[in-house]
């Protein structure tokens, strides 16, 4: 009987096996478990890196981001900014600093996946910088996902980051960002949405 190898190492490392019930291997459960965002963004070197906090190290992750270009536009990676070319650029004026947030499983590949393609955007120039989060409400409780704002989640991150402008397809993120009560215009993207068409439309120059 063939064993599926692959399968079995962990998604984070690719090299240790995966625990039993885990994603990941147990090495990377124990490093990983209390991470609360990523921040992936391009030194004064040049370089892009990424800087990992987890929920102890909250007032660092809020230091690095007031260090950081201001985001004037959020925009949600899948489903929104992954349907635009990393090459095409985006259709807001260049005063404006557009980043990306997404949500992704703290021990999954697609945290690996988002990580390189966020690089590649701020490479590319499209986007100014990236984070990524860990923490949504319970989509079975509409109650909760609809208005999640714990350390950790989207609305959260739109309430640190202060944009006037924000992007997102999925209903408990728009509707928590909106919960925020904030003066801040949320655009719900759609499946058969044009994005692109859609960010010329809700312009941020609007006063
Ligand atoms: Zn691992």
């Amino acid at each position: 009987m063939l064993i599926n190898i692959y399968k079995m190492k962990c998604d984070l490392c690719g090299k240790g096996d995966k625990a039993k019930n885990l994603r990941c291997c147990t090495k990377c459960y124990n490093e990983r478990h209390n991470d609360i965002i990523e921040i992936i963004y391009r030194r004064e070197d040049e370089k892009i890196v990424t800087h990992i906090f987890s929920i102890d190290d909250v007032k660092y992750a809020q230091m690095l981001l007031n260090e950081l270009e201001g985001a004037n536009i959020v925009l949600d990676l899948h489903g929104v900014l992954d349907t635009i070319d990393p090459s095409i650029k985006l259709p807001f004026d260049k005063k404006y600093s557009v980043v990306v947030c997404s949500f992704v499983g703290k021990f999954s590949n697609l945290r690996m996946v988002a990580r390189k393609e966020i690089s590649s955007r701020i490479k590319s120039d499209q986007i100014s910088w990236g984070v990524l989060i860990f923490k949504r409400g319970n989509r079975k409780i509409p109650e909760e996902s609809n208005n999640f704002k714990e350390v950790g989640s989207k609305a959260w991150f739109v309430n640190l980051v202060g944009p006037a402008l924000f992007f997102d397809d999925s209903e408990d993120h728009v509707n928590s960002a909106l919960s925020l009560g904030k003066k801040l215009k949320v655009i719900k993207i759609n499946k058969c949405d044009n994005v692109i068409s859609l960010f010329t439309k809700h312009n941020i120059v609007e006063n």
